[in-house]
């Protein structure tokens, strides 16, 4: 493989403080293999975590002892940062996490990743190593466990949800599921409850922001996980919100995706953070209340007025009449009254308040034209 972060400077310089002695491994190594750029570079090496520190430090490096008991130190070189890990090999497990004792051989670190693709292996000059077939399964857009899918599961549920994430991502839907890891996740739903919300809420948000999430939610509906993970949800309205984003032009967002999934709060479910919440918040609301698009433009700008019109979309089957230009009409809108114009009249208080919200409702409703004058005339002669 060729990445072009294989080729930089600070690959380099990391490559030659480890003196040779490492891989780097999965995600990073997968996506070139498919010609994807990597969003983050994981190594993994025999050397142990203090030795990689006191490597990377001696040659001038920053490093951050990200998780030294887990074997992990953060590298940085430049701008980029390069998670160095130990080989590991699982020993124990509470089905919540896999316990794992450091290994000197690059076979017991393979072993103890999830599935094939994820345990391919490159040299600081790109040649590959591919311990567990994944180059081929990789090519045939299989996501295969490695070893016995229940076993691996077992050890840790959450394996349950990166394996339909991987498919969404890397899999063939006219190939399927691999039917083994399939039957693997509705026989062991039982430890499913006990994963942390912080956990699913990040192979949540990776899985529903693939190019099509949507074969693999529907198989998760099957399975049986996507119920336990999210109650109430419902595939039905993905296959033609990704049909309307595709025709629109509209990159991949997992919020649109999740929201189309039913009007439940996932706040707690995914562990969303406030700005997240809202964002969501916003789009159920679009869907229960069907506020005009204009309005929304207005209230939460564009791109916000834009999911909504999408996820909208897709519960009707087609965009909203002229939703581009209802969109393009309230962004960047701005009421023209204030308080103080009211103020002599209604005085400090909840009529005030009520007077205005009045008036800006009318001003939306007249596609804000409006202007200062005509809503304080309106507002004197008791028009609304
Ligand atoms: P992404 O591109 O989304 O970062 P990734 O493959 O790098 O994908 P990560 O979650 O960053 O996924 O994990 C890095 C690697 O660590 C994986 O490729 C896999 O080899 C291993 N790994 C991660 N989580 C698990 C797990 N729960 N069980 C076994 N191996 C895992
Ligand atoms: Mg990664």
């Amino acid at each position: 493989i060729a990445p072009s972060w294989l080729d930089r400077s600070a690959t380099r310089a990391v490559a030659a403080a480890l003196h040779g002695r490492f891989h780097f491994v999965g995600g990073c190594v997968r996506d070139a293999v498919l010609g994807r750029d990597a969003a983050d570079i994981d190594i993994a090496t025999p050397l142990p975590p203090e030795e990689v520190q006191a490597l990377a430090e001696a040659a001038g490096l920053r490093t951050v002892p990200t998780g030294i008991a887990h074997g992990t130190v953060t590298v940085i070189a430049d701008d980029m940062r390069f998670e160095v890990t130990t080989y590991r090999r699982d020993v124990s497990t509470d089905g919540r996490r896999a316990t794992v004792a450091f290994s000197d051989s690059l076979a017991e670190d393979a072993a103890r990743r999830d599935f094939t693709m994820n345990a391919l292996y490159a040299a600081a000059d790109g040649e590959l190593t591919d311990p567990e077939g994944g180059l081929e399964d990789l090519a045939a857009g299989l996501v295969r466990f490695i070893g016995d899918p229940s076993r691996r599961i077992r050890e840790d549920y959450l394996r349950s949800l990166r394996f339909f994430r991987f498919y969404a991502w890397y899999g063939d839907a006219g190939q399927g599921l691999d039917p083994d890891g399939m039957a693997a996740v509705a026989a062991n739903l039982d430890g499913i409850p006990r994963l942390s919300a912080e956990r699913v809420g990040a192979e949540m948000r990776k899985l529903l922001a693939a190019p099509d999430p949507a074969p693999s939610v529907s198989a998760m509906a099957i399975s049986g996980l996507l119920p336990l993970l999210l109650p109430g949800a419902e595939p039905r309205f993905l296959p033609p919100l990704v049909h309307l984003e595709t025709e629109a032009g509209a990159g991949p967002r997992w919020q649109r995706r999740l929201a189309v999934l039913g009007l439940e709060d996932r706040t707690e479910a995914l562990r969303l953070s406030k700005a997240e919440a809202r964002e969501l918040a916003v789009l159920a609301d679009a869907l229960r209340a069907d506020t005009p698009l204009a309005e929304l433009a207005y209230r939460h700008g564009r791109a916000a007025a834009e999911d909504a019109a999408l996820v909208r979309g897709a519960g009707l089957g087609a965009m909203p009449p002229d939703w581009q230009a209802r969109i393009a009409l309230g962004e960047g809108q701005r009421f023209p009254l204030a308080a103080e114009d009211l103020l002599a009249k209604y005085g400090q208080g909840q009529a005030l308040g009520a007077a205005l919200r009045r008036l800006e409702a009318l001003w939306i409703a007249e596609d804000f034209r409006p202007d200062r004058d005509a809503l304080l005339v309106i507002d004197r002669d008791g028009g609304v």
